[in-house]
């Protein structure tokens, strides 16, 4: 399997040579030359694996420079009862007649983005380990990335993780999570200043070529392909679980934000897994339900990005975009080039309302979108705890009324369930009046010790911490 990049460069590379990468080097995102495509008897198959060897399944046709018992191990190592709660890993319940909750947050950080980080550190570490290679990831977190990125790089050999996030600024919960680590190879970086200032670090670092290069600076931000990827398996399994036989569609409701995700369900739907209707659910940042309402895609500048009360959701402008638009276009690069490199960078937008195109994205790839604000989620939030006594976050509370306005008779809908309510307590106790249950390995975290250094907002003082810890 060879990967292109959505911009045209002429170079085709293989998994593990974009494993460790970021952006290609024309600024495009990878993508595989072809999706994969699968056959009944090959459903038939899966619809009876556990989960890790499903996974091995699926990535085997993607990744084709990792021995297969390799890779098999690496599955059967990262996706356990142990560490995701049940042998089911991404259990379904039904909530009511035809809605169903996929339970993606039973990680180590309680949120989805425990399901591909984890598999990511392992990766990581059989890759390094294969080249006698060391790799220091550099980034900025408000909260849900940082922490699933270190509790999978945690421990892992030849990995440092050096995070930065804005002092004083998470949830007491998400500070405990993160800085209750011990781990020597994880460097909480509290950051004298907001958010953009831990990414303008990040950037002025990264941008600093002979340093980068130095001290092999990385990231594990969304658009890496391998994240993506891990993510294909749970639609799989959620479609395994929804359904009794192969034939029958299901619809996915997936609350979004740099469009990772339901990325991932468009990877799933294009391989040939009978997705009936891919739901993109917003806030009030609603970049994306714009497009899927309108055909115009329309940056967001910094007084236009709300901060909310599903924060994780809280885009200005959606990173994976970009690979969902390629396939939209019929893969052509110039046109996806005169999109994202002549109209964004002149105008900030573009329209494709009257192209063509863009009637393909509800049509041929089955894509509807819905918006929420704050009212909506609680009242989502009471309204389930009321009829079903079930617990949903915010971020998957805006997936269940999107999901609802867009429900086909006859077909499952799934919600994929982002996030567990005890990471968002603040809004619970805003809608119910009380502090949502917290899971017993965390509970009396914020009394932990603290692993974690005071820095100004200055690039300087972060590349002389980064320079100090790297030996
Ligand atoms: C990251 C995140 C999202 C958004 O996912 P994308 O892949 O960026 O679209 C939604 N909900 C929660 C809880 C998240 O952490």
């Amino acid at each position: 399997m060879n990967y292109l990049s959505t911009r045209g460069h002429p170079d085709r590379k293989r998994f593990c040579e974009i494993l460790l990468e970021g952006l290609a080097p024309d600024g495009g995102l990878y993508l595989p030359e072809q999706y994969p495509q699968i056959d009944t008897a090959m459903l038939a198959k899966w619809r009876k694996l556990p989960y890790a060897e499903l996974a091995f399944e699926i990535l085997s046709l993607y990744i084709d420079d990792i021995p297969p018992a390799d890779l098999k191990a690496i599955c059967a190592k990262t996706y356990t009862a142990e560490v995701f709660g049940t042998d089911e890993i991404v259990p379904l319940r039904e909530l009511e007649d035809g809605v169903y909750l996929e339970a993606l947050s039973n990680g180590p950080t309680l949120a989805f983005k425990d399901m591909a980080m984890q598999l990511l550190g392992n990766l990581f570490e059989y890759e390094l380990a294969r080249r006698g290679a060391e790799l220091n990831i550099l980034g900025a977190t408000s909260g849900d990335t940082g922490s699933a990125a270190e509790y999978a790089m945690r421990g892992k050999k030849g990995v440092r993780v050096f995070m930065t996030s804005p002092d004083g600024r998470m949830s007491p919960f998400q500070q405990a999570q993160m800085f209750s680590l011990q781990d020597a190879n994880i460097h909480n970086i509290a950051i004298t200043g907001v958010f953009d200032d831990c990414q303008d670090i990040v950037k002025a670092v990264s941008n600093d070529l002979a340093f980068k290069r130095k001290y092999r600076i990385g990231t594990v931000n969304s658009i890496n392909w391998a994240r993506l990827l891990a993510q294909v398996v749970y639609y799989f399994a959620g479609y395994f679980q929804a359904t009794a036989s192969n034939d029958k569609p299901v619809s996915f409701t997936v609350p979004s934000g740099n469009f990772g995700n339901v990325c991932a369900g468009h990877v799933a739907r294009m391989m040939g897994l009978p997705i009936h209707t891919l739901v993109v659910a917003t806030n009030e940042n609603d970049v994306l339900d714009e497009f899927f309402r309108t055909g115009v895609y329309r940056v967001r500048g910094a007084v236009d990005t709300h901060e909310t009360s599903s924060p994780s959701m809280d885009i200005s402008k959606a990173s994976n975009f970009e690979r969902f638009v390629f396939d939209l276009v019929g893969r052509d690069p110039a046109r996806l080039r005169k999109l994202f490199v002549d109209d964004l960078g002149l105008n900030g937008s573009f329209d494709l309302s009257a192209d063509p195109a863009f009637a393909q994205a509800a049509g041929r790839f089955g894509f509807r979108s819905g918006r929420s604000t704050h009212a909506d989620r609680l009242a989502t939030i009471r309204d389930t705890d009321k009829r079903f006594a079930t617990l949903v976050d915010p971020h998957t509370a805006d997936g269940l009324k999107a999901a609802r306005e867009q429900l086909t008779p006859g077909v499952p809908m799934v919600v994929l369930e982002t996030a567990l309510p005890i990471k968002f307590a603040a809004t619970l106790v805003e809608a119910l009046g009380e502090e949502p249950a917290r899971p017993k390995k965390f509970e009396g975290i914020e009394a932990l010790p603290k692993r974690v250094v005071k820095l100004p907002a200055d690039a300087e003082a972060v590349k002389a911490y980064i320079a100090e810890h790297c030996d």
